[in-house]
């Protein structure tokens, strides 16, 4: 095997290698099967048990009572964004969006095709380079349900607090920062993220609602698309990533190893500070993008004063073994993604590199 390098692309991104070494081994043979586990039958004794497992380490790690299913489904976030308003937001009846990004402004497009969307706060005035205040907002009298973005992978912002929306259901794209950090997910209805960012491989999409939103279904939708489909049949309507699942399963043992969401969150807080000090103490030669009450623990955005110099930089990175540093192609820059799976190591290199790239190039 060639020498891995650390990857810092937004995603698909980085996996723990133990994930990715033990499901190597059960790709060539599951559970001594004499049968790959990309071969197996999704309706198999064995298979039922990987998705029921990884379903309910998922569960423990999140502290998530019985109220709430865990569904492994497919079509992406994207797909969420229009199932969501397909599902529960009626015609006539009006959701809340707050609009903190690329992402956001996607799903509100989607739930627009259904019925009326207030988009209740914005950053866009300042290029979604913030988080609005979520403790000025008023929602909509009998909103349907309220939309945000927990995590701007694009821009690099996070809620670090969450808006209180009373008896209104608050559904959450956490597409880049599910399970970074430990959070009281009472709060949330539901909850969505491709797995492809910090749990998984592409093509598995986490959802998780609160059963009693399957109430609140508006119109006939396909039965494919209702939640109520994918509640009752547990993730095996049809047949899901089988794979993806797999992996995900191996996540949630190698989190539950170390220590939970709170030590990952530790360590993920520690990382992050180590890059936004590098930024901020060499802020002659780089600067941060977004506003610091604002900044994102996974994606870690910053220019480089001269931005001549940023291609050179990414360039001369990838020699160096770290790869996925450009920013995305519709605000340029630099992006360092430093999900769960980044380790304190990779951090460091690359605090390092810039140490050693601004003094070569200051
Ligand atoms: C990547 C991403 C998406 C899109 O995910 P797909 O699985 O490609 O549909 C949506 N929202 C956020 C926050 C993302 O980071």
């Amino acid at each position: 095997m060639g020498k891995r390098v650390f990857n810092f692309y937004a995603g698909p991104a980085t996996l723990p290698y133990e994930v990715i070494k033990e499901a190597s081994e059960n790709v060539l043979d599951f559970m001594d099967l004499g049968l790959s586990i990309i071969e197996i039958s999704h309706r198999s004794k064995e298979f039922d048990d990987v998705i029921k497992k990884a379903a309910s380490d998922m569960k423990d790690l999140l502290n998530l009572g019985d109220e709430y299913s865990v569904l492994f489904l497919q079509g992406g976030a994207s797909l969420q964004f229009a199932m969501i308003p397909m599902n529960f937001l009626g015609e006539g009846e009006t959701a809340d969006y707050i609009d903190t990004g690329r992402w956001s402004s996607k799903a509100i497009k989607e739930a627009k095709l259904f019925g009326n969307v207030n988009v209740v706060a914005s950053s866009s005035d300042k290029n979604y380079t913030y988080i609005p205040d979520v403790k000025t907002l008023k929602f909509t009298d009998g909103a349907s349900y309220v939309h945000i973005t927990s995590n701007n992978t694009i821009y690099g912002t996070q809620f670090h607090q969450f808006p209180d929306t009373g008896n209104i259901p608050l559904v959450v794209d956490m597409s880049s920062d599910f399970m970074c950090r430990e959070l009281d997910m009472n709060r949330f209805s539901l909850v969505y993220a491709g797995a492809q960012k910090n749990v998984g491989p592409a093509g598995v999409t986490v959802v998780i609602i609160k059963r009693d939103m399957l109430e609140r279904i508006k119109r006939e939708v396909p039965i494919i698309l209702k939640y109520e489909t994918h509640v009752e049949k547990d993730s095996l309507y049809n047949t899901p990533s089988v794979f993806g699942v797999y992996v995900i399963g191996l996540v949630m043992k190698w989190l539950k190893k170390i220590g939970g969401l709170k030590e990952i969150e530790r360590i993920n807080r520690e990382k992050a500070k180590l890059l936004y000090d590098a930024i901020d103490d060499m802020s002659d030669f780089y600067r941060a993008v977004v506003d610091k009450d604002s900044r994102s623990i996974m994606n870690v955005t910053f220019r480089i004063v001269k931005e001549e110099l940023e291609a050179k930089f990414v360039e001369e990175a990838k020699k160096n073994g770290m790869v996925g540093l450009k920013g995305h192609r519709s605000v340029g820059g630099l992006r360092a993604s430093i999900y769960n799976a980044m380790s304190l190591e990779g951090v460091k290199t690359l605090v390092e590199f810039m140490k050693d790239f601004a003094r070569r190039n200051g």
